[in-house]
């Protein structure tokens, strides 16, 4: 499926925090790998950011087997989710090393220098490829059945919308059990047949140092992308990239703005989610804007609609829930009837909770999530997005997550966490400054009702701030 193009050139290759293999030695490592699970049907794989992982995910695709990554830093409570939930029959490779149940699975081991040339059996391209867990912001993370056709539609709808091919090298230093690091970033390079350099970390000095050593595309999220716009010498490595792309969360403006002019690259957001893959995303050859995430890729329909079901104008102001449908959505829930019934229509679109406004064009903004981002304060819908972006525009703003608050009167009221940065005092003073910034550059009823400066804000390992926990707080 993905590995056909691996055997061809010798001259490509993967390379994670500095050791390599060659397309056709990952694929000779990967089938001795494949060899060794023929009897098996779903693995849990320890997702650590090393060639291991890479071997092992593209020797479970030879052999057809299930995979659920699991982040390496899983707590022991989100570990026995994870492993209760999925019943995997083995560790592919490493296990980890809390104690517990999980420690009486049996391993498969996975060297990247084994070699193997067997005969492999096709494998049928609806079976689940990956039960990846969401990132759990909303809540308990949930098992996303993703099916091998579902995975190679959305990886040839990214290589049409960022005309990615084989001499394209991607770099990017993401975690590897989500769809950014592990599909995009691991398997976007082999179904194209290029070059994979990850990082290791995803600092700014790994990105500058990979772009100097000829990488051609970048991923990223938010935070990284944020952490290099603050490092201009690095940032100003990446002027002979092909390509920026940001994804998992939303790009604040200040962000793409420093960014162009640091690299000369304006940054090309996508958006998605576990369920759905990309579904859209900006294209290499398209309009490129702070703040949008470009238009629905190949094989993918989107929609936006309000509250009656109607569809709203797409006059890039009217806010809408986002649903989509297409080849690259997922096959359900494992083990959640009942989540997956309701996340779909009547007429069979995927509602992704997320609200998002749609040019005349057809290009999209996402607003955010629907239960968090939408704020809706005496009878307006303010999108938390635009404030938190004016809000970053404040040389005294190093971070900040807007949400709303319960309130008798207003229903919501509009409440600012902010990381206050450099040398500003964080005091009432400061509070009053940062409140009228917004009111002097967005319309009076989207200022914060009330400022509460904090040390840092809750996030996830994507950089994902975890807004339900503030309003928990
Ligand atoms: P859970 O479903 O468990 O609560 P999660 O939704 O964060 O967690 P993911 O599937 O990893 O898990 O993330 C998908 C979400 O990430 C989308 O629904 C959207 O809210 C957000 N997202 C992804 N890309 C972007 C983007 N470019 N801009 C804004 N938000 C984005
Ligand atoms: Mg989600």
């Amino acid at each position: 499926m993905l590995t056909g193009l691996l055997a061809a050139d010798p001259t490509r290759f993967v390379e994670v925090a500095g050791r390599r293999l060659s397309h056709p030695d990952l694929l000779a490592a990967a089938t001795a790998v494949a060899d060794d699970l023929v009897d098996h049907s779903r693995v849990a794989l320890l997702a650590t950011p090393t060639l291991e992982t890479v071997v092992a995910v593209t020797g479970a695709l030879l052999a057809g087997v299930e995979v659920v990554p699991v982040p390496p830093d899983s707590g022991a409570a989100e570990l026995r989710h994870m492993l209760a939930d999925s019943a995997p029959e083995a560790w592919l490779g490493e296990s980890p090393h809390e104690t517990g149940d999980e420690q009486s699975l049996p391993r498969v081991r996975v060297d990247v220098a084994a070699r193997a040339d067997v005969q492999l059996d096709p494998v049928d391209d609806e079976a689940t490829a990956f039960v990846m867990y969401t990132s759990g912001t909303t809540g308990l993370p949930k098992g996303v059945l993703q099916s091998r056709r579902a995975v190679m539609a959305g990886l040839d709808a990214l290589v049409d919308a960022w005309a990615w091919t084989a001499d394209d090298v991607l770099a990017h230093g993401l975690p590897l059990f989500h769809v950014h690091g592990l599909i995009l970033g691991t398997l976007g390079p082999l179904r194209v047949g290029g070059s994979l350099v990850h990082t290791g970390r995803g600092t700014p000095e790994a990105y500058a140092a990979a772009a100097r050593a000829g990488a051609t595309l970048f991923f990223a999220v938010p935070t990284i992308w944020s952490r290099v716009a603050d490092s201009p010498d690095d940032a100003k490595a990446l002027r002979d990239a092909r390509l920026l792309v940001s994804g998992s969360a939303a790009l604040p403006v200040p962000v793409f703005d420093r960014l162009a002019e640091l690299t000369g690259h304006e940054v090309a957001e996508r958006y998605g989610m576990s369920e759905s893959l990309i579904t859209v995303a900006t294209r290499a050859d398209g309009v490129r804007q702070a703040g949008w995430v470009g238009v629905p890729v190949a094989g993918v329909e989107v929609r936006l609609r309000d509250d009656s079901g109607a569809e709203v104008p797409r006059d890039g102001e009217s806010v809408g829930r986002l649903e989509v449908r297409g080849a690259t959505l997922f096959s359900g829930y494992l083990n959640r009837p009942d989540a997956t019934a309701e996340t779909w229509t009547d007429d069979g679109w995927f509602v992704t909770g997320d609200v998002a406004v749609m040019a005349p064009d057809g290009r999209i903004r996402i607003v955010g999530r629907e239960s968090v981002d939408l704020i809706k304060s005496a009878g307006y819908r303010i999108g938390a997005a635009e404030i938190e972006s004016t809000l970053l525009g404040h040389p005294a703003v190093a971070e900040v997550a807007v949400v709303g608050a319960p309130d008798a009167d207003l229903g919501q009221r509009v409440v600012a966490y902010v990381v206050a940065g450099g040398s500003a005092t964080p005091d009432e003073a400061l509070a009053r400054e940062l409140v009228d910034h917004v009111g002097a550059e967005l319309s009076l009823h989207k200022r914060p009702r009330e400022v509460r400066f904090v040390d840092d804000l809750p996030r996830n390992e994507m950089g994902k701030v975890q807004k339900q926990r503030l309003l928990d707080d």
